[in-house]
């Protein structure tokens, strides 16, 4: 289905818009081992859904007493989807997270505006880091 999303108009380009869908019993589990791959390994397996790439990102709420993030996984094929909160990132990796300077009101609102969409654009055009970077 191609559809020109709100806000876009204005770039005179239409998108196909993909149907997100959040995964869930083994697919889910499997997104989940995703996150901790990328973290733990820097490797990231393909979807369990369609074997597609999946991609991810990831945002930092607080840094003390412990480091406190959170990870979005999604498939770039065929939009599944999963969040994993409370993730500690071990001590020598760091993200370059292109929204890391908004304050929680500021994320809560990008957040809810479509965030799946905005992360594929942000991976499409190279603002997203495809890796952690080790220390
Ligand atoms: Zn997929």
């Amino acid at each position: 289905m191609r559809v020109v999303l709100r806000g876009e108009v204005g770039e005179g380009r239409a998108v196909t818009k993909k149907a997100w869908k959040r995964v869930g019993g083994e697919a889910q589990l499997s997104m989940l081992g995703a996150a901790s791959s990328i973290i733990d390994k820097n490797m990231m397996p393909t979807c369990p859904v369609c074997q597609g790439p999946l991609r991810f990102y990831y945002h930092e709420f607080k840094q003390t007493p412990r480091r406190s993030g959170t990870v979005w996984i999604w498939c770039g094929a065929c939009g599944a989807w999963e969040h994993a909160s409370r993730v500690e990132l071990p001590k020598d990796r760091t993200y370059a997270d292109p929204w890391a300077t908004l304050n929680l009101d500021a994320f809560d609102r990008l957040e809810r505006n479509q965030f799946l969409d905005q992360l594929e654009r942000k991976w499409e055009s190279g603002e997203l880091p495809r890796q952690f970077t080790c220390a």
